[in-house]
């Protein structure tokens, strides 16, 4: 590229590798997300003007809670070279006090718009991830009450920062929710979020996959039984969300360490050469412990 006379804003960073992330079973969604979402940026906006497309500003990643949504909004958000991404809770951004929900979003928005001011095509990314969504932006009309019209403005006010006759080029907004459905369509439209991914419960390679990353650190430093059957683990840890996963591998753990003799004398350092290997048994029974969010019969199930 340097060569056609453009500039360059590298925003990737060079030794990017999806497997480093650190986030399980979720390959299809990352490739998806980063073809629609990351990939143009890639392109210097010189180049970018060859297609006369502009770069997506909107993502939205939907599904139960407990699947990765954060941890994909913050991992992808920390491969760019993007100013820190700012995580905001939806509800926080709402205020009894009148214009204020609007001015904290005009205000999320404030640094990305200074940048683009002074430093135009070469500002840096920002991205900004919030988390329950639908708690701001729910169906518009579909209540006369007074919350309902303060949820109007606060989608007005978002449409403007994405959308709107100001609306900033140096932006990803990375909206996160459980209930796609109770968000306002007008926000889901072309040139906002327009990209949805579902974020599902994982399968059986996912929660393997999940399972490794959250064991990956006892393996390397064998404080974990290497010949654990982690494909068995597997089978008896159907509709287990990530979290799920996460949480068993601890409390796995906990029983491992449980099993020291010198646990409850105080006056014995733990000798780091004698740690206690995490076994099947210690996973047995942490799966009686550790229940799936969600059951057989709901809604999420895979
Ligand atoms: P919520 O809707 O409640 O905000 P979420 O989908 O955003 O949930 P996360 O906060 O990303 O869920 O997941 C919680 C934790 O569970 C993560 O920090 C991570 O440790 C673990 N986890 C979840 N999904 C995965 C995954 N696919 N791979 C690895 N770890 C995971």
């Amino acid at each position: 590229l340097k060569s056609v006379g453009f500039k360059t804003v590298s925003i990737i960073d060079p030794k990017f590798k999806f497997e480093d992330l650190g986030v399980g079973g979720l390959d299809q969604e990352l490739a998806d997300i980063f073809r629609k979402a990351f990939a143009s940026r890639r392109f210097p906006p010189a180049v970018l003007q060859k297609y006369g497309i502009k770069h997506a500003k909107g993502l939205l990643l939907y599904g139960p809670p407990g699947c990765g949504k954060t941890l994909i909004a913050k991992k992808l958000a920390g491969v760019l070279n993007s100013v820190k991404p700012k995580i905001v809770n939806g509800p926080s951004i709402l205020s009894e006090f009148i214009g204020k929900a609007e001015e904290n979003i005009r205000n999320l928005f404030a640094d990305a718009r200074k940048d683009e001011i002074e430093k135009g095509d070469s500002s840096p990314l920002h991205v900004i991830i919030f988390d329950e969504m639908d708690a701001i932006c729910r169906k518009r009309g579909s209540s006369s009450s007074t919350s309902a019209e303060v949820g109007d403005k606060i989608v007005n006010q978002l449409l403007t920062m994405i959308d709107g006759p100001e609306s900033l080029n140096n932006i990803l907004v990375i909206g996160m929710t459980n209930m796609k459905e109770l968000i306002d369509p007008a926000i889901l439209r072309a040139g906002r979020f327009e990209y949805h991914v579902e974020i599902g419960l994982p399968d059986d390679k996912g929660r393997l996959d999940i399972l490794k990353i959250h064991t990956a650190t006892m393996f390397k430093n064998g404080t974990i039984d290497p010949n654990i059957n982690l494909e068995e683990i597997v089978r008896d840890t159907k509709n287990y969300t990530g979290a799920d996963i996460e949480q068993l591998v601890k409390v796995a753990l906990s029983y491992s360490i449980g099993k020291m003799q010198d646990l409850m004398d105080f006056s014995k350092p733990i000798d780091p050469k004698n740690l206690p290997l995490v076994t099947m048994e210690d996973f047995k029974k942490a799966i009686q412990e550790v229940k799936p969010l969600f059951g057989v019969d709901e809604q999420f199930q895979v």
